[in-house]
């Protein structure tokens, strides 16, 4: 099946100039697949960067609707190469054809859905000051602003969503709706995966006639590709999922340039999901049927995986206790992505354990090293109070149950939270002026809040922030998933005084109606948008 070359992709050449070669394994047994990949080499990160400089410098000024075209026609190559597509992300990750599916899904959604975006415009945020010539004391001068793309965007992707987040997913998708070139690096945990979503990439880069330079995809195993990207001087920004670890060493290494750049790196969460007494009492059976199987889903390898639980102590939190951990010990185990996220859910695990927490539900171990076993802990708030660790990500099929003595106490719990991608609120009818002062807290907390439901599944739409305070994001001004993603990788300009020909179509006079602007102020009237 594979016809993989293992090259990488170099502004749409294929380039073997490495000689180190890894391969990929199916986690599901550990048996070696086909291809042998070649790690990139500082020749090849300093021609992709090149290329994608060089790229920057005509496609930056391209119209809205060739943009719009090439997020559409990679969407159409990566709809055409599906089963093979699926075939092989199995093998490499071991998640279900159904679920890769949809994931693709997502993924050629995701590029439609930034394509119509730029159709749109809005997001250029074009703003007009007319000139005042006749104010008194100072004339104002003619003002034009509009966002413009920062230029080539490093792109590194998760090995948990090996197309959403991956290659095609939503950091190059979002960067190249702004209009940067895209160096991505390929996960190592499935480079079959990112080969051939590289080549439809560049197969649609030569179809809509766009610089070849746009678009290169970089493989290797380990921090040196990943180091040679953000450190490139070409390098305008970096898009990253993935772990803490690998996002915080990736800020610190930007930093340390030169020219700085921003790094917008989203990681992990333990997306706290708080129960009070009043839902826990109407609904608590249901709730923990819910949360079980968001927690155990995908064998709990998503950033929005609920890893801990708070409630306050009392009978309907007993009974909802019991009832989740029967739902936990009844989940399946089932493979993990590669043997380095299950040593990480081991570990987790072994601190969870040391910090005070007992295993309520998951007492076996795994089938294989590889596998994770879904595991329920509970501790009361007060045996873990006085850790820092309690709240840390573990990776994987687990969570943690605190409960806490009093409203004070969870209250307490909440304002310790660090930063968090997801936070979820269940309150029923008796909850309401503790629910009050939890949503505030988690307000403060998360990127996203919840009101009921659980918060494993991201829409992409407009309204959607994927994102939150250190250490869920290096950027809380940001999101990662849905159209606001595009803004990490624009810059505003300012014209002043700019001669119309010197203006970017969109801020001319004649523009008026055919993109969202502010005028003097206030929205220009035009024609009726669809
Ligand atoms: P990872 O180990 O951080 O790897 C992500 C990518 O970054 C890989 O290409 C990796 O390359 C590279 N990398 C990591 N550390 C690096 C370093 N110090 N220098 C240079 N490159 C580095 O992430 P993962 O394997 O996908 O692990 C899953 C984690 O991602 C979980 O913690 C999960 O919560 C998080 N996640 C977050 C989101 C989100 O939206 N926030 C989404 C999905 C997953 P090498 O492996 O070759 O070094």
């Amino acid at each position: 099946m594979s016809g993989l070359t293992g090259s990488q992709i170099v502004a749409g050449r294929e380039s073997r100039g490495g000689l180190e070669t890894f391969r990929a394994h199916d986690p599901r047994d550990g048996a070696e697949l086909p291809g042998e990949f070649h790690e990139a080499t500082t020749d090849e990160i300093d021609r992709a960067l090149d290329a994608a400089r060089h790229a920057h410098e005509s496609w930056r000024r391209a119209p809205r609707e060739s943009r719009a075209r090439l997020l559409e026609a990679i969407a159409a190559e990566i709809e055409a190469i599906g089963e093979i597509l699926t075939a092989r992300a199995t093998a490499e990750t071991g998640l279900p054809a159904a679920r890769l599916e949809a994931e693709r899904g997502r993924t050629v959604g995701q590029l439609r859905l930034f394509a119509a975006t730029v159709r749109d415009g809005a997001h250029l945020e074009a703003r007009i000051d007319r000139a005042l010539p006749d104010r008194r004391p100072l004339p104002r001068p003619d003002l034009r602003s509009m966002m413009v793309p920062l230029g080539p965007v490093a792109v590194f992707g998760a090995s948990n969503f090996p197309l959403a987040f991956s290659v095609a997913g939503g950091d190059t998708a979002s960067a190249l709706a702004a209009g940067c070139p895209v160096v991505v690096k390929g996960h190592p945990a499935h480079p079959g995966t990112s080969e051939l979503v590289g080549r439809a990439i560049t197969r649609a880069v030569a179809a809509v006639e766009a610089p070849a330079g746009l678009f290169s995809l970089l493989q290797g195993r380990g921090p040196a590709v990943g180091e040679g990207l953000v450190t490139h001087p070409a390098t305008r920004a970096v898009g990253f999922t993935g772990s803490f670890a690998g996002g915080r060493a990736l800020c610190a290494l930007a930093a340390t340039r030169a020219e700085p750049i921003p790094v917008f790196a989203e990681m992990g969460s333990v997306n706290p999901v708080v129960l009070l007494p009043g839902a826990l009492a109407e609904r608590g059976a249901e709730l923990a049927t819910a949360i079980a199987a968001s927690a155990t889903l995908g064998v709990g390898q998503f950033c929005t995986q609920p890893g801990l639980l708070l409630a306050l102590a009392g009978e309907a939190t007993e009974r909802f206790a019991a009832a989740l951990a029967a739902a936990f010990e009844g989940a399946a185990e089932a493979p993990m992505l590669h043997e380095g996220i299950a040593a990480a859910f081991a570990a987790g695990c072994g601190r969870l354990e040391r910090s005070g927490a007992r295993r309520v539900a998951g007492a076996e171990a795994a089938r294989r090293d590889s596998w994770g076993r879904p595991r329920l802990y509970r501790a009361d708030y007060g045996e873990v109070e006085s850790r820092e660790d309690w709240h840390e990500e573990c990776f994987g099929p687990s969570s943690l149950l605190v409960v806490c003595d009093d409203a004070v106490e969870l209250l307490e719990a909440l304002g310790r939270l660090p930063g968090q991608l997801t936070a979820t609120l269940h309150a029923g009818a008796a909850d309401e002026e503790l629910a009050a002062s939890a949503a505030e807290r988690l307000e403060e907390r998360a990127g996203r809040v919840l009101f009921a439901g659980v918060p494993t599944g991201v829409e992409v739409s407009p309204a959607m922030v994927h994102g939150g305070p250190w250490p869920a994001s290096s950027d809380a001004r940001s999101t990662s998933v849905g159209t606001a993603a595009v803004r990490r990788f624009l810059r505003p300009i300012c014209w002043q005084d700019a001669p119309p020909t010197r203006l970017p179509p969109e801020l001319r006079d004649e523009a008026a109606g055919t993109l969202p602007r502010l005028v003097d102020g206030r929205p220009e009237a035009g024609p009726p948008r669809t």
